[in-house]
């Protein structure tokens, strides 16, 4: 195929031990999986339906100094256990959804609060408070071959050496077999794409300078800093 433009750069995450990297899809992102931050930000997390937005691929960056975000005076790190999926298919059975899967990463899904306070109070969509440049900082990739699939595990991220958000991956109100399993009735799952699987409690807003350090218990790790203005 010839294009009328150059196609665009392939987006990818690096693999731990692997100099072949991961090509990113798509991102699926799931809302308020951790019933303390379905509390902190207002809603009863009793186990309604998971539900999902997306972030453009190129959305993934494992630069260690990030520009700051315009047009947002309160952003804020949401730390997530990343699921890249190895292998597609649609109406995915719970029970054989982490056969799908290639590995797993740590990743912060960063989110305009703001712009996204004016959204759902419009019932506005939330494009451009999720899934804008650099949105998804994100670590190397640790395939399932290595490390299984981690159903519990604290997970953690520090802001300048200051603990801000802190849980356990067994917490989330849907599992990672589940969530596959329900988002595959309404897309087919392909390889390449990532599921942020949600963040527990304390999500709070960072400033230009800022370095911040997330970790999950045998998965990997982040780290970056904003740039200082
Ligand atoms: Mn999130």
């Amino acid at each position: 195929m010839r294009y009328v433009i150059d196609p665009p750069p392939q987006a990818s995450v690096p693999v731990d031990g692997e100099e072949a990297a991961f090509p990113v899809r798509r991102i699926w992102c799931i809302g308020r999986n951790y019933a303390d931050h379905a509390r902190e930000m207002g809603h009863d997390p009793d186990r309604e339906p998971p539900f999902f937005f997306s972030k453009p691929a190129d959305a993934v960056t494992t630069l260690d100094v990030l520009p700051f975000p315009t047009e947002t005076q309160d952003l804020h790190h949401e730390i997530e256990l990343v699921v890249a999926i190895g292998t597609g298919g649609k109406d995915i059975a719970a029970e054989d959804a982490l056969n799908h899967v290639y590995g797993y990463a740590i990743g912060v899904d960063m989110t305009r609060r703001d712009i996204q306070a004016v959204a759902k109070k419009l019932g506005r969509p939330w494009d451009l408070s999720k899934g804008f440049d650099q949105s998804c900082p994100i670590g190397p990739i640790a395939p399932a071959s290595k490390i299984g699939h981690p159903a519990k595990g604290k997970i953690e991220i520090t802001v300048n050496g200051a603990v801000r958000q802190t849980g356990d991956l067994s917490q989330m109100i849907w599992s990672v077999p589940e969530s596959i399993a329900y988002l595959s009735r309404f897309v087919a799952l392909a390889p390449g794409d990532l599921i942020m699987t949600g963040t527990p409690a304390g999500v709070s807003s960072v400033k230009p300078g800022d370095a911040l350090h997330g970790t999950c218990d045998g998965v990997g790790s982040v780290a970056f800093t904003y740039a200082p203005v």
